[in-house]
């Protein structure tokens, strides 16, 4: 067994962001361990796609695994080619972005070698030991393999920053895994982005939280126009979505989703721990607050201590200004 293969997600030629920091994870496995780095896309149109060679990653070798059967996505398909590519390479370790769709096939397939998935990592020591957070984030767990056979993780949203460029484009071969029809017993659905109901914060760049200090349901408007003007999703701490002020789906912390965006702005939110957790890894976070002493400050690159009911107004009459 040798080697780190890391297994990314592309949908009609656009990678999910998380597959990068999943990269950068494996990156950083493939050092400690001193094991060479393989990547696969499922599915995947093609590895120069959306800036992949912009977040270049030093992998020895690439794989698109490509069938027709394996669009639209189904666990059966997934598990089937990827179970092959995996008994193919013989790699020591698996690592996936923690997605809606990993969550769905990943344990599975690890079952398929009788392993369990080590899910949602948030760190990776020397040994390796793997850090996965319980309790809802009060407790640090460390996890060792201790089994033989290929070791799976799936790598928490924000927990490891993808930007490290090495400056080396990757040729990919193809893999083609044995299908059929009659092998796929699932019959897909409507995609989960794009029912409507539900919003995958994981997946944006842009994201304006808003917290208790907005007072009331009805003063939301101010920070949805907010997010409108930059372009941004709303998302909200627990205590919105707990009011029912807004759908739970879009509650950030560790009772919800663990976002990672360019660009985080937590808007009469106090930082909470179980909030920080769910958005710590973001790139840039500018918070409003008019408590100076909140604890979101400390994690906030941009601070501005003021009432938010004065300065968002102002914010995104700016920003609208600014976008002509
Ligand atoms: C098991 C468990 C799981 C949890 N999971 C989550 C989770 O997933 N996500 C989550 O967010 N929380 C979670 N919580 C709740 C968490 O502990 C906090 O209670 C919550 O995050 C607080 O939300 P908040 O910051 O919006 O509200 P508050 O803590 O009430 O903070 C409101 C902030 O708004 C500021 N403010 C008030 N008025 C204004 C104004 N006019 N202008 C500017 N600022 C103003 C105040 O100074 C204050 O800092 C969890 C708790 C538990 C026990």
């Amino acid at each position: 067994m040798s080697g780190v293969l890391v297994i990314l997600e592309q949908r009609s030629g656009t990678w999910n962001r998380m597959s990068f920091e999943a990269v950068a994870a494996a990156q950083q496995l493939a050092e400690k361990t001193n094991l060479p780095l393989t990547l696969a896309a499922p599915a995947g149109k093609d590895f120069s796609a959306d800036g992949f060679e912009a977040h270049g990653r030093a992998p020895s070798a690439a794989y698109l695994v490509e069938h027709e059967l394996l669009e639209p996505y189904t666990s059966d398909a997934y598990v089937i080619a990827l179970e092959q590519l995996i008994k193919k390479l013989g790699p020591a370790y698996v690592l996936f972005p923690h997605t809606y769709q990993v969550r769905d096939f990943a344990p599975a397939l690890a079952t398929r070698f009788k392993q369990v998935l080590i899910s949602d990592v948030i760190a990776i020591h020397d040994g390796p030991v793997f850090v996965r957070q319980l309790l809802q984030g009060k407790l640090n767990a460390d996890y060792r393999q201790t089994a033989s056979g290929p070791c799976f993780i799936s790598i928490q949203a924000g927990s490891f920053r993808a930007e490290t460029e090495s400056g080396t484009t990757v040729t990919p071969e193809t893999f083609t895994p044995e299908l059929t029809p009659a092998q796929i017993r699932n019959k897909p659905g409507e995609r989960f982005r794009e029912s409507g109901q539900t919003v995958d914060l994981t997946a944006a760049p842009v994201i304006v939280s808003v917290g208790r200090g907005i007072g009331e349901q009805d003063n939301l408007p101010l920070v949805e126009e907010l997010a409108q003007a930059l372009g941004a999703e709303l998302a909200a701490s627990r205590p919105i979505c707990d009011n029912g002020w807004l759908p739970m789906e879009r509650q950030v912390g560790s009772s919800g989703q663990t976002v990672s965006p360019k660009l985080y702005l937590a808007v009469g939110i106090s930082g909470a721990i179980q909030h920080l957790v769910g958005m710590k890894g973001s790139k840039a976070v500018i918070a409003i607050n008019k408590d100076e002493n909140a604890p979101i400050f400390e994690v906030a690159d941009y601070g501005v201590a003021g009432d938010l009911f004065e300065i968002v107004p102002e914010l995104t009459k700016a920003i609208k200004a600014a976008k002509g």
